[in-house]
């Protein structure tokens, strides 16, 4: 019988900071991004006045005169984040990493193979993380994803949730839930269905198919699914590097033009951006790997000040690895863009400033491309690209 765990850490950004600064601890604070005076992360004290995610800086001093807001700190987040999944595979090596502070653990092997009970262990990694790094997780035990999924994020903070293996507990647990649980049922669908009448997850279950495609489109056959409680979905386990959006491309001929390679290194970050666009991440670190005619190859990344979804922000980034990794005067054989320190959802409303008439600008490129082709529209980099021949 499969167990798996999924934890979610709690306020997570606002935890951080109250973990490496105790002045900050019990009271009620924010994190604010950069450039936009967003609240990116509240601790549940300063929720308690009514603060949420995001909601502007200026509000959210207006309902907390105390209120104490702090610039992010990413790279702390980061650490922490990798001491989190640390604590996660000292229990098993079977951990998928879903985000920056949140992921799934199957147990089905230690259960099984050292007779340790799931339950115990979750209680063990909650209190290991909450002893050693002074934040505190929340979690999901059952016997699919999708269940456990939804218990760690039903009852924060430091909430265990355990839906018992049994088909009718199960149902029991998921039937009466809002539709907006489901995976895949965002704001507009959560809506669409509500007006079509549907309301909880055992009424989806219900549905025939047609109708339900009607709402959902080509998603509905997967909706129905998991309203039925089927997902075998397996916890793939996943390393630091695997959580990443990688291009790479090897020439035809190896070559020594920078300019040429300048552009191909934009052109695959523009790549990867369309797909971590897709999958509604923002990114923090750029690296690069050249690899020389000898197969030699040098490595290296910088990081932006915060997450982006945005590709214009990496160029500059680009531009710089190149001329500090290529340090041979040897052909180039092989380039690659690898984006990393995924952070899920971080984009937030901006509506009148300059990144967002950014995003907007990458945003319509994309769309122009998808219906008339990248030869529709090109950026200089892909005209350079497109009149040098390698
Ligand atoms: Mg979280």
């Amino acid at each position: 019988m499969r167990a798996i765990i999924h934890f979610d850490a709690d306020a997570f950004f606002a935890s951080v900071e109250q973990a490496a600064d105790r002045r900050l601890r019990g009271r009620p604070i924010a994190v604010g991004s950069l450039h936009r005076g967003i609240v990116a992360s509240a601790s549940y004290q300063a929720r308690a006045y009514g603060i949420y995610t995001p909601m502007p800086v200026s509000r959210a001093r207006r309902l907390c005169p105390d209120l104490v807001v702090v610039p992010p700190h990413f790279e702390l987040y980061e650490q922490f984040s990798a001491n989190i999944f640390g604590m996660a595979e000292e229990v098993t090596p079977a951990v998928e990493r879903q985000g920056i502070d949140e992921g799934y653990l199957d147990l089905t092997g230690t259960q099984r193979c050292l007779g340790r009970d799931p339950q115990e262990v979750a209680h063990k990694l909650q209190a290991n993380v909450k002893d050693w790094l002074k934040v505190t997780i929340s979690q999901g035990l059952a016997r699919n994803k999708l269940l456990s999924q939804i218990g760690s994020k039903l009852y924060k903070p430091d909430g265990l949730t355990v839906i018992p293996p049994r088909e009718e507990d199960e149902l029991a647990f998921l039937h009466p839930l809002p539709v907006y649980w489901l995976p895949g049922v965002g704001p507009t669908l959560a809506r669409l269905m509500q007006s079509a009448g549907l309301t909880t997850i055992g009424q989806v279950s219900a549905m025939p198919l047609d109708w339900l495609t009607e709402l959902a489109g080509s998603g509905a056959a997967r909706l129905r699914d998991f309203a039925r409680n089927r997902d075998d979905r397996p916890v793939v386990t996943t390393h630091e590097e695997a959580l990443s959006y990688g291009h790479q491309e090897t020439f035809d001929e190896d070559t020594t033009d920078a300019a040429f390679l300048d552009a191909k290194l934009r052109q695959l970050a523009d790549h990867a951006f369309v797909r971590l666009r897709a999958d509604g991440q923002q990114i923090r670190t750029v690296s690069v790997k050249l690899r020389y005619t000898d197969m030699d190859e040098h490595q290296g990344q910088m990081s932006l000040n915060e997450p982006t979804d945005v590709e214009d922000d990496v160029y500059p980034l680009l531009s710089q690895l190149l001329k500090r990794l290529w340090d041979r005067r040897v052909r180039i054989r092989m380039v690659q863009v690898r984006l990393s320190n995924v952070y899920q959802g971080f984009r937030q409303p901006d509506l009148f400033g300059v990144r967002q008439t950014r995003r907007n600008l990458a945003v319509a490129c994309e769309t122009i491309r998808r219906r008339h082709g990248d030869q529709a529209l090109m950026r200089a980099h892909d005209l350079l690209l497109a009149t040098r021949s390698h």
